[in-house]
């Protein structure tokens, strides 16, 4: 059997993949050395994969209230209590939570069926925990979101910074793409990061900032970069508001980062010395009270110097999953429309309506994630459908999310396994199709659009996202906004919707993806957006063109906020939450991998050791975590990675592998109050020896 293309189901670098089946339900996986994201690497998760598609713990019926139930069955009573329920209690009665686990084609169509036909925005996605920040800062400072730069931008750059980013982890290929360069051309590596990560090992600096002073360090840099006469200001032509910035920086330049100021000043001085400068953001920076303000510092610093859209400069964004990025283009989130046009903008809405000839559409953003399930703890949302993500773990206050999920008046889960606990809370199972059996495309941190494709049957009775979402819209009388029956015909509506998208002076266009038909769509090599008559791949805004009314970049008046919970007599330290090298999530297919288990094998905490001596702690000993949230009880680790005072833990392990050591039910739900995003690593906590 010849060899399948497709893209790793995993982190937002996007691998592509070469799938061979045994035909006995195994598959071997190896790196498409022609895919441009990974040429052929691999980190230890993607070449695991094929370690992963076994079929335990599969769920491969419908089920009922615990019961196996028919399709037929099933989708007739979702459909029924969907209508039922705004029929009585009005569409902001009922939402959707979904993922970036998602294809392209299954957000697309999840997102018309809530907007375009049910009329509520209630949509919110699991990237709302992501990259919601980035997506705000995006917007603030282009117009749209954009992500200006390619990966291309890190084999020419000369400086190479990581902010709130474990590279080395987190986006492994993506770092070994920065180790290569790194050895071709000498580019230098700063790390900025309250901890010292393995993406530490062979930076030339390390500024163990305090948690959340990311734009006090930033403003510092923007006051030098005027004081000094860095400023390129033939490109400030293109931008507004570099004046308020400025006097901003100016005013905040002295804020406490934390930091040795000989440190400050190197890594000011290099920056400031470097013309090739990509700045490389994630989690550290959106998963912040003040996240959408970390963006737009480092933002401001690359517009003022013109360090944007040119080979080896910019900003770059790298999002947690495969699809994070396509799920922003679809409009999965609550306060975006497709092909990002914008929900309050009436000439955008009354354009994706005509399109869709959708019967309604809501006015106003829906609820973000942390609000959408107070509203559903509220009862305010009565009928909730919760699509391949695992909230009862992975939101922040993870214990009230689980008690909201489990008062809901109904609850629906679409996964490809019944044993997680938020399918534990759900009245109505649905077994949908895993990577390796479904087809569509995802959309990388550079914008890279590939496919995914089938290598393996789907098992049992289960089906593809997109077709469930299709015909539970068609049950509740929507028969020709989702007669669908290919991916392809679902990609191609996108695509010519995106064309509209385009004329409206939106960044997103693939109409010129629009004409492919079912082979075209099938052979789809890697193709970076935009895809249109007027523009092709490459980066946005070296010409000075941004997407705001008048077509200039803003820059943001900006000063630094400290985290909102603070330390404290009863909860002294600051509990910093994130990923480690071989899991994935919440574990629900990374687990399966002895390999993987093989690297971290159980949930810890580490500390630093000074604290761990005040508190009478020992290596190995059981600690519990208190927060006014919850508690955690995790297997120390002393290391000094860490600073005094602050405590690290992992986020994967849910209430199936390790009861009593969800840390999300740790984790208070404070928000960015502009992107909605949580402040996963800065909360306040406890730490006792258990
Ligand atoms: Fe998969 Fe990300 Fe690893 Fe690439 S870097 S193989 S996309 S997990």
């Amino acid at each position: 059997m010849s060899e399948v293309r497709s893209t790793c189901p995993y982190c937002g670098v996007g691998c592509g993949v070469l799938l061979k089946a045994d035909g006995q339900g195994g598959l071997a996986v190896r790196g498409d050395p022609d895919h441009p994201a990974n040429f052929g690497r691999l980190c230890s998760k993607g070449s695991a994969l094929g370690e992963t598609v076994g079929l335990e713990g599969r769920l491969l019926t419908p089920r009922v209230q615990g019961q196996e139930a028919s399709w037929d069955d099933a989708l007739q009573l979702v459909a029924d209590r969907f209508q039922q329920t705004i029929a009585e209690h009005g569409p902001d009665s009922v939402a959707f939570y979904v993922s970036g686990q998602l294809l392209t084609e299954d957000y697309y169509v999840a997102n018309k069926l809530m907007k375009g036909f049910i009329g509520s925005a209630n949509i919110d996605t699991n990237s709302r925990l992501c990259m919601a920040s980035s997506v705000a800062g995006h917007k603030r400072a282009f117009g749209t979101d954009t992500v200006p730069g390619t990966y291309e931008d890190l084999d020419e750059a000369d400086l190479i910074v990581l902010v709130g980013s474990n590279l080395a982890w987190c986006h492994p290929v993506l770092y070994q793409r920065v180790l290569a360069a790194r050895k071709a051309r000498g580019t230098r590596i700063v790390v900025i990061d309250p901890r010292r990560t393995a993406s530490c090992d062979a930076a030339d600096l390390h500024l163990p900032l305090a948690p959340g002073s990311d734009v006090a360090l930033f403003n510092a840099l923007l006051s030098q970069i005027q004081q000094r006469g860095a400023a390129d200001a033939d490109f400030l032509t293109h931008v507004e508001g570099a004046d308020q910035a400025f006097a901003a920086a100016h005013e905040s330049r002295l804020d406490p980062t934390g930091l040795d100021e000989t440190l400050v000043q190197q890594f000011i001085d290099l920056w400031i010395g470097t013309q090739k400068v990509v700045t490389v953001y994630s989690q550290g920076v959106n998963q912040s009270s003040s996240g959408s303000d970390k963006v737009n510092a480092i933002l401001n610093c690359h517009l003022a110097t013109g360090r944007i859209g040119k080979p080896g400069c910019g900003p770059l964004s790298v999002t947690g999953q495969p699809n994070a990025m396509g799920g922003r283009e679809v409009g999965g989130l609550a306060n975006m429309l497709a092909c990002h046009l914008d929900i309050e903008n009436a000439q955008h809405r009354s354009v994706v309506r005509e399109f869709w000839s959708s019967p309604t559409m809501p006015e106003a953003p829906g609820l973000k994630a942390v609000d959408m399930f107070r509203a559903v703890g509220s009862g305010k949302i009565k009928a909730l459908w919760v699509i391949h993500t695992n909230p009862a773990v992975s939101m922040p206050d993870a214990d009230a999310v689980s008690a909201a999920i489990a008062g809901c008046d109904f609850t629906v889960v679409s996964d490809i396994t019944a044993q997680t606990d938020t399918a534990r809370l759900a009245d109505v199972l649905l077994p949908a199709s895993a990577w390796g059996e479904k087809d569509g495309t995802v959309t990388n941190s550079d914008r890279t659009i590939s496919r995914q494709r089938a290598a393996l049957p789907a098992p049992g009775q289960a089906r593809p996202d997109w077709a469930i979402l299709a015909e539970v819209g068609r049950r509740m009388g929507w028969t020709a906004g989702f007669d669908y029956e290919t991916p392809a015909e679902i990609f191609r509506e996108y695509a010519a919707l995106s064309g509209i998208a385009g004329r409206f002076g939106r960044d997103f266009d693939i109409s010129g993806l629009g004409d492919l038909d079912d082979a075209g769509f099938d052979a789809l090599q890697p193709t970076r957006w935009p895809v249109s008559a007027a523009r092709q791949g490459g980066r946005f805004f070296a010409d000075g063109q941004f997407f705001h009314d008048g077509g200039k970049a803003r820059m943001l008046a900006l000063h630094h906020k400290v985290p909102e919970a603070k330390t404290g007599p009863r909860y002294p330290f600051r509990l910093n939450t994130g990923r480690i090298r071989d899991q994935w999530h919440t574990m629900t297919r990374t687990a399966l991998s002895p390999r993987l288990s093989a690297h971290l094998a159980e949930p810890f905490v580490e500390i630093h050791p000074q604290d761990a001596a005040d508190q009478g702690i020992a290596p190995a000993d059981l600690v519990q975590l208190r927060s006014p949230q919850g508690s955690a009880i995790l297997r120390a680790r002393i290391t000094d990675a860490v600073q005094p005072g602050q405590v690290f833990a992992p986020m994967h392990w849910t209430g199936e592998t390790a009861p009593c050591a969800r840390i999300d039910a740790v984790v208070a739900a404070v928000t960015d109050p502009v992107s909605g995003q949580p402040e996963s690593k800065a909360s306040v906590v406890a730490v006792d020896r258990f």
